[in-house]
């Protein structure tokens, strides 16, 4: 690397630039993933927009590849690279709120909890994930499904406009007016288009919801798929919820004689009146005993950060995921046989519904374009110690190949692992064409490339 160009940038931008020679390059260049370890070039943290323009035409002029990192939970570990430009946006995670249009400014690199932080006052959200550690950024470019969509739709169906830094380290403000082409990309496309420095989001009303998690014995997990099957189909929107397969971690409102057994999981949201969640959550009480839950109204964000722990940085990851629009009887069994044998107290299976809102967009009118399924399902290996990686990533394999031949051919591109880059044209559908097109506009040198990466068409 050119010393007198990184003296040059370091001159130019009021954020922080390390390289290597730093002591805190060690820190600096790792993300959640703890199976990632990446030595990047150069780790920019800007501090504005003004920064990062300068730093993607550094990266340019240097012939240097750029990876941008919100949030940092990538399982592939999209958020840094070998060699090329790092551009981390943890310093830029302001966000303002207008309670009167109902919208909300975000920087890059906020994560969930820190918009929900700032919605929650204004009795004020809009869909996130399930933990609020995960990045705004990232989460909402390739998708952004949570407890709120069905209600809401994805969080990309929520997103009004984005200012966005191309490969040219030009700076355009996408919208459904302005550079419309970029504004459809952005939405789906993942971090293929640019660096979006502020985001501006749709918020809705809510505030307090009634859910939390229900625990049953693991041999009630077929039918607790198949309640789910029938009851997700015509819910209310304001419900959300997911069923999945759980390792009982050690906490108070489980019993300690289960701790460390497996069983099948039921997490709730109902985010309309809250004298109806419990009238609305029977049907769940109804299927079985309920041996541990935590069940009750509580604040929108209290649900949206009740796992965050169970998820430090660090951890071990690797991920499957498939979309699916029958939860048939013959997938259930693939998942009474496999998700019975999850490997450890982190590793988790679950199945999201994106029915509701998130159906009511043509597929063509975002780059997301499986708006015609009606669940997410993801098989979620994470685990802390390296001597456990080919137990738990075989786990998440042998479950896949069960459940695939049940499901569509793409998964969600923010599940996906990194040996799932031949999936990318199957996620998109017919929407892959144009998005390499706009790729071609916006990136034609695919400056950006540390995504699930969409090639520019050739000029
Ligand atoms: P990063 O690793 O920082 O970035 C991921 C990708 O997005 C990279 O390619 C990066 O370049 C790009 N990117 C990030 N920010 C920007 C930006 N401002 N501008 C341009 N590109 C950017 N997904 C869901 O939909 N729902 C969930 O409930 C959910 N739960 C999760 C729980 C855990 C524990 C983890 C690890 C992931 C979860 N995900 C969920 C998946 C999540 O959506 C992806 O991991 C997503 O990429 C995370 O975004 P990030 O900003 O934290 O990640």
């Amino acid at each position: 690397m050119d010393n007198a160009a990184v003296t040059a940038l370091r001159e130019a931008v009021r954020g922080t630039v390390t390289t290597a020679d730093d002591p805190e390059y060690d820190e600096a260049r790792m993300v959640r993933n703890g199976m990632i370890d990446r030595r990047p070039d150069v780790i920019v943290q800007p501090v504005n927009a003004g920064d990062v323009m300068t730093t993607v035409r550094f990266a340019g002029d240097n012939g240097l590849s750029v990876a941008v990192r919100g949030g940092g939970h990538s399982v592939p570990g999209f958020g840094t690279s070998d060699g090329g430009v790092v551009i981390d946006l943890a310093a830029m995670r302001g966000i303002r709120v207008d309670p009167m249009t109902h919208t909300a400014r975000v920087s890059g690199g906020a994560t969930w909890g820190d918009l929900n932080a700032a919605t929650y006052p204004f009795g004020l959200a809009t869909t996130g994930g399930i933990i609020s550690t995960t990045g705004v950024g990232g989460l909402t470019l390739g998708g952004g499904i949570g407890y709120l969509a069905r209600g809401l739709g994805l969080s990309l169906d929520n997103l009004l406009s984005a200012d966005v830094i191309t490969g040219d380290g030009s700076f355009h403000v996408a919208s459904d007016k302005d550079d419309a082409d970029l504004f459809w990309a952005i939405r789906g496309g993942g971090g293929n288009f640019g660096v979006v420095t502020s985001f501006e989001f749709r918020l809705s009303p809510v505030k307090d919801i009634y859910g939390g998690p229900m625990f049953f014995e693991v041999d009630r997990a077929g039918d607790l798929f198949r309640l789910f099957r029938e009851f997700i189909a015509d819910a209310p929107e304001a419900f959300g919820g997911f069923p999945a397969y759980q390792i009982a971690p050690p906490l108070p409102f489980i019993p300690e004689e289960r701790h460390g057994k497996t069983h099948a999981l039921f997490v709730a949201c109902w985010a309309g009146d809250l004298n109806q969640g419990e009238k609305i959550l029977k049907p769940f009480r109804d299927l079985a005993p309920v041996v541990a839950e935590h069940v009750g109204p509580m604040p929108y964000p209290a649900l949206n950060s009740a796992f965050d722990a169970l998820y430090p940085s660090g951890l071990r990851h690797y991920w499957k995921a498939s979309f699916v629009r029958e939860l048939t009887d013959d997938a259930i069994a693939a998942h009474v046989e496999h998700g019975s044998k999850v490997p450890e107290l982190t590793s988790t299976m679950h199945i999201y519904p994106i029915n509701g809102a998130c159906h009511r967009v043509e597929p063509d009118s975002t780059a997301f374009a499986y708006r015609d399924a009606n669940f997410a399902t993801v098989i979620a290996g994470m685990w802390p110690d390296a001597k456990d990686d080919e137990a738990n990533t075989a786990w998440v394999r042998d479950y896949y190949a069960a459940i695939a031949p049940h499901s569509e051919q793409g998964g969600y591109i923010n599940f996906m692992a990194e040996d799932d880059q031949d999936r990318i044209r199957a996620n998109y559908k017919g929407n892959y064409d144009r998005l390499a097109e706009i790729k071609r506009r916006y990136d034609p040198g695919n400056l950006f490339r540390h995504n699930q990466n969409i090639a520019p068409v050739a000029a």
